[in-house]
């Protein structure tokens, strides 16, 4: 079974071929030409769920939403967390969550353990709504601390909102800051407030054992893709390594050499290849092989990145199987390794270091 140790809940709404091809997609923006679903990411979704619905593996969409409506959304949900074999899900909830199922939803249609991850700049939108700017990050700190008692980890979409370009350690947010934020209102983008928050998230993960996990690189458009290279985080994670935060770089494309090295000389620093197994299609052993360049087998995490579709934690899966199986066979081909290591590498990325990482949800 997998560890999957990042996603996001579905949709069960799903009925017409438009919201099917917008939920394939990271953009809001239509395709330009043809579909979405020209891309890879169509071309993985049929080769993993069109068989596990009774239908030919290059089928077309038609039939494939045809299919799809005539199961309905829970039965095709149940089927594809099934067809996943995934024996435990981390679940992000500060994204468009109003859409998705809930936590309670989720266990039910996957019939294994799911855990939440909290979005720390979520929390803090919340925050902000429910008392003074005089205490905003003391109320944050003690809603973080609050959380954990039942969350497996903590996220920051700092890509999204700032890029990792900017001061992380360097000092720390005034009031005048936060008063101007708070002024404001909406998205947490304040630079200065975003690192506060980040080293707040980072201390109390520290303490109580709950790895932060960083959105980087591939995103929707809302990030600017070179802002998001890893690399930019070093300052961050020499700051954050005495503290004992474990740090999880996630999804990774186009970055995978750069979070691998990360993953390699830092301790405390981890790198997951999720979203990029389904997003790349054919190409998903190519997108993994960087991942393995350097970095030792015990710091690489799986996880789908599923969001609002059920068939993405099936395809997810089947791509990460079907990418490190053939990256597997072809050491194991030229003797790079032997049959002992090709199992203990298979093993440690898609569960064991998870289960290492998140000792307490296991
Ligand atoms: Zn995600």
């Amino acid at each position: 079974m997998l560890f999957d140790q990042h996603c996001h809940a579905l949709r069960l709404d799903v009925g017409d071929l438009a919201v099917f091809e917008s939920l394939a997609t990271e953009t809001p923006h239509p395709a330009g030409r043809g579909s979405h679903l020209d891309g890879p990411v169509g071309f993985a979704v049929r080769r993993w769920c069109a068989p596990l619905i009774g239908l030919d593996r290059w089928c077309d969409w038609t039939s494939y939403l045809d299919r799809r409506n005539e199961l309905g959304n829970e039965e095709v949900a149940r089927t594809m967390l099934a067809g996943s074999e995934s024996g435990c899900l981390l679940i992000d909830t500060g994204y468009r969550g109003d859409e998705l199922c809930d936590l309670g939803e989720m266990e039910r249609l996957a019939g294994v353990a799911v855990h939440e991850i909290v979005r720390i700049e979520r929390l803090c939108e919340r925050l902000a709504g429910e008392g003074s700017a005089a205490t905003l990050l003391p109320r944050f700190e003690q809603a973080l601390r609050a959380s954990a008692v039942d969350c497996a980890g903590f996220k920051s979409v700092l890509a999204y909102r700032c890029g990792f370009d900017v001061d992380l350690v360097g000092g720390t947010a005034s009031q005048a800051d936060i008063d101007r934020w708070m002024r404001r209102g909406g998205r947490m983008d304040d630079p200065a407030l975003c690192a506060e928050l980040i080293r707040i998230a980072a201390r109390v993960g520290g303490e109580l054992a709950r790895p932060l996990q960083f959105h980087v690189g591939y995103g929707d458009p809302d990030v600017t893709l070179h802002k998001t290279n890893p690399s930019l985080l070093t300052p961050l994670l020499e700051w954050a390594q005495p503290l004992g935060t474990q740090i999880v770089l996630l999804h990774c494309w186009p970055y995978q050499r750069e979070a691998g090295y990360l993953a390699t000389v830092y301790p405390h620093v981890w790198a997951d290849c999720g979203l990029s197994m389904h997003y790349s299609g054919p190409s998903a052993v190519e997108v993994l092989a960087p991942f393995f360049e350097m970095t030792p087998h015990t710091k690489l995490l799986y996880s789908s990145d599923a969001f609002g579709l059920a068939e993405f934690y099936a395809a997810g899966a089947g791509q990460f199987r079907w990418a490190l199986d053939s990256l597997l066979d072809r050491w194991l081909a030229g003797a790079a390794i032997g049959t002992d290591e090709a199992v203990q590498i298979a093993r440690n990325v898609g569960h064991d270091n998870a289960a290492a990482l998140y000792p307490h949800v296991v």
